[in-house]
Formats: C-alpha cells, sequence, structure tokens
C-alpha cells in the first residue's frame, strides 16, 4: 500500500491496540464476553492482518476481557500474520495441520460466554467453536457491534478523502469522454481505467445506466448503446489506501428534457436536505427523513426505492446505515453516502451521491464535485 509520496501514514501498532480495547469496551457495553474475528474487514481494521486465501483452516482473533488479545493461526500461516504491525499487539497462538483448532479456541473462551463473531465467519467455523465451547453463544457482529468501525480516525478519514478526490477527479474527466453512440460497457471501462489513473489500487463498481437503464438502481453496465437526450445515472467507487470512494452523478446526453431538469432538481435539493440535515446528536434516520420528504413533497415518494445512504471504510456498505429506523446517533468521525434518488421505470432515474463526514459543525462532503445537471456530448 505503500505510495511514493509517504503519504498516508502507516496505522501504527499502537492504533491497532486502541481499537482492540475499543472493540472490548464495545462488547463489555453490549452484554458480551468478547468477540472472535475471522479473516475480513474486523481483522484487518483490528490488526492490519489480511490472510491471502480465506480458507478451511482456522485463523481468529479472540478479544476478551479476561485475557490479552489473542491471534490464533495455521502454523504455516504464522510468519504472515507475524508481519502485520497490529498482530504485534495480539498474542500469537498457532495450530499445526491435524491438530483440532477449535480446540485450540476453546482454551481462549468461557464456557456460557456470550460473544461477537464475524458476520463472515465460516458456518464450519462458527460450529467448530459451538461445539467446543459448552454453553457459549455467538452473536454476528454487526448485530451487537454495528458501530465498531463507523467512527473514523484521521488517519482513516485522510483515505477516504484521498478517494473522494480521486473519484471526483474521474467525474471531471469522465463528463469530457464522448456519451452518443458509444455502449455503456464502454464509457464503464474509461471509468474504470480514471479511477486507476487517479490512484484507485482497486475499482469496485462503474455504474453507467442510460436512458431506461437508469432506472434499475442495480444496472451495472450493458450493451444499449447510449443516445441522444439520455439521462445516463454515473456511479462508481473502489478502494485507494485500502479505503473505498463511492460517488453518483446523473448526467444528460445533450440538452435535458423538461422532466429530465424537473426530476434532477428535485434529487439534488433532496441530497442538499440530507447533507443538512447531518449533526452530531441526531439519529441516523433523520438524514433519511429529510433527503425523503423532499421528494415525497414532489411527488416522487413511490420513486425513491432505497434508503438514503450506508457507511463507507474497510468496505462500501456497512454501518451506519441512513434508513428509517435507524435510531442510533451521528458521531463526528463517522462517513456515509447521502444517495437520494428518484426511478422512473422505463424512462430513467436520477441519482446524486456524496460521501459525508460528520464534523462537530455538522456534514462535510468528501466529494465536492457540482451537484449541476451537466450535458455530455
Ligand atoms: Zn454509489
Ligand atoms: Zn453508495
Ligand atoms: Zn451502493
Amino acid at each position: 500500500m505503500s505510495q511514493t509520496s509517504g503519504f498516508p501514514a502507516p496505522f501504527t501498532r499502537e492504533d491497532y491496540a486502541t481499537r482492540m480495547r475499543r472493540a472490548l469496551d464495545d462488547a463489555a457495553a453490549a452484554g458480551l464476553d468478547g468477540l472472535v474475528v475471522t479473516p475480513g474487514p474486523d481483522l484487518v481494521w483490528l490488526t492490519g492482518y489480511r490472510p491471502t486465501a480465506i480458507t478451511e483452516r482456522l485463523t481468529a482473533l479472540v478479544l476478551a476481557a479476561d485475557r490479552d488479545p489473542t491471534l490464533l493461526v495455521p502454523v504455516l500461516e504464522r510468519p504472515d500474520a507475524e508481519a502485520a504491525e497490529g498482530a504485534a499487539a495480539a498474542a500469537l497462538v498457532d495450530w499445526a495441520d491435524g491438530a483440532d483448532p477449535y480446540a485450540a479456541a476453546s482454551a481462549l473462551l468461557r464456557p456460557g460466554g456470550r460473544y461477537a463473531v464475524s458476520d463472515s465467519a465460516w458456518a464450519m467455523h462458527l460450529l467448530g467453536l459451538q461445539a467446543a465451547v459448552p454453553g457459549a453463544r455467538f452473536h454476528p457482529t454487526t448485530e451487537r457491534l454495528p458501530m465498531l468501525r463507523a467512527v473514523k480516525d484521521a488517519n482513516e478519514l485522510a483515505r477516504l478523502t484521498a478517494a473522494a478526490r480521486a473519484a471526483d477527479a474521474a467525474y471531471e474527466e469522465i463528463v469530457t469522454v464522448r456519451f452518443e453512440g458509444r455502449k455503456e460497457t464502454e464509457v464503464a471501462a474509461d471509468l474504470a481505467d480514471l479511477l486507476r489513473r487517479f490512484g484507485h489500487e482497486q475499482v469496485d463498481f462503474t455504474v453507467v445506466g442510460s436512458g431506461p437503464n437508469g432506472a434499475n438502481p442495480h444496472h451495472e453496465a450493458g450493451d444499449r448503446v447510449i443516445e441522444a437526450g439520455d439521462c445516463v445515472v454515473l456511479d462508481f467507487g473502489g478502494l485507494m489506501f485500502g479505503y473505498g470512494s463511492d460517488t453518483s452523478r446523473t448526467v444528460c446526453v445533450g440538452e435535458p428534457s423538461a422532466e429530465v431538469r424537473q426530476v434532477h432538481d428535485v434529487v439534488r435539493a433532496a441530497q442538499e436536505a440530507g447533507v443538512a440535515a447531518v449533526r452530531p446528536g441526531a439519529a441516523c434516520q433523520e438524514v433519511d427523513r429529510a433527503a425523503r420528504r423532499l421528494i415525497a413533497d414532489a411527488g416522487y415518494g413511490e420513486r425513491f426505492i432505497h434508503r438514503t445512504g450506508h457507511g463507507i471504510g474497510l468496505t462500501t456498505h456497512e454501518p451506519p446505515y441512513m434508513i428509517e429506523g435507524e435510531e442510533r446517533q451521528m458521531v463526528p468521525g463517522m462517513c456515509f453516502s447521502v444517495e437520494p434518488g428518484v426511478y422512473l421505470p422505463g424512462r430513467l432515474g436520477v441519482r446524486i451521491e456524496d460521501i459525508v463526514t460528520v464534523t462537530e459543525d455538522g456534514g462535510r462532503r468528501l466529494n465536492t464535485t457540482d451537484r449541476e445537471l451537466r450535458a455530455v456530448g
């Protein structure tokens, strides 16, 4: 992940130790004895360790109130695990092929204990643990500790900001390429190239939804040839310095129709209202309500068919979710999307999305390209 400029600073052993302590505090507050973290984003966040392959061999970080953090690894992967910066903040315990990894893990867990376990833990691993630790109960991490990774530190925020800037630079370039007469997939390929050129190490999605395809929020890009007058939803992102970008703008090929203009105005105002509702202490659902109210008032309530936003960090979709019923409060350092949309089946879609961070003074956009309806060629 090292880049020429030395930016961003690598996460330190102390960063990881702090995160492990925070995770344990959160677990205690949630009435849990600890966490069992298998490979995936939580393990990366807690240790910096990203095994090259996620396999049938059990790897697990055990955080429990009554012991030091312990990383259980297959012996053949021990050198890789040791190389991870955060592994130094945990005791390493290995197990060899032929041994019972669940017996090794059970020595770290309390019979009858309650633990959060990674959402993505393999069923065979969880079932093995359940059989090995009598009476222990396991709960999905995002169910019990949804905000574990939600509040970003300065270094994480710097990475998310860099990713957003790169995505913005890609947008400023993509609006200069030819749309009319080309397939969606061709514009999508341009977009992917631009994201890489501006520093993304990974491109995860490049939605180009032209005309009626824009009405399907899950449409990626297909063989449809883009026509004059089309409204085109662009929604793209990936990873830079390990952290995600995700932004949407909707452009028009040539002169927009009155309908396109009207829908775009509504979505832009809704996105503005959603961002304006961001403030520490307010419930996440307030962001959704603010954006949705504007769209409903304009008569498109039934056409806004998804939540207003999602958290972003090591993954592109993670808590907190900006949705009715999410009463948890916004906290400075949280980063999430605000992305209302209106979808008119068979005709068009409009979505505008920025990543926003919560500050003491309210929401601050990490994406800063304008939200005008731009005409493309
Ligand atoms: Zn998006
Ligand atoms: Zn998004
Ligand atoms: Zn999305």
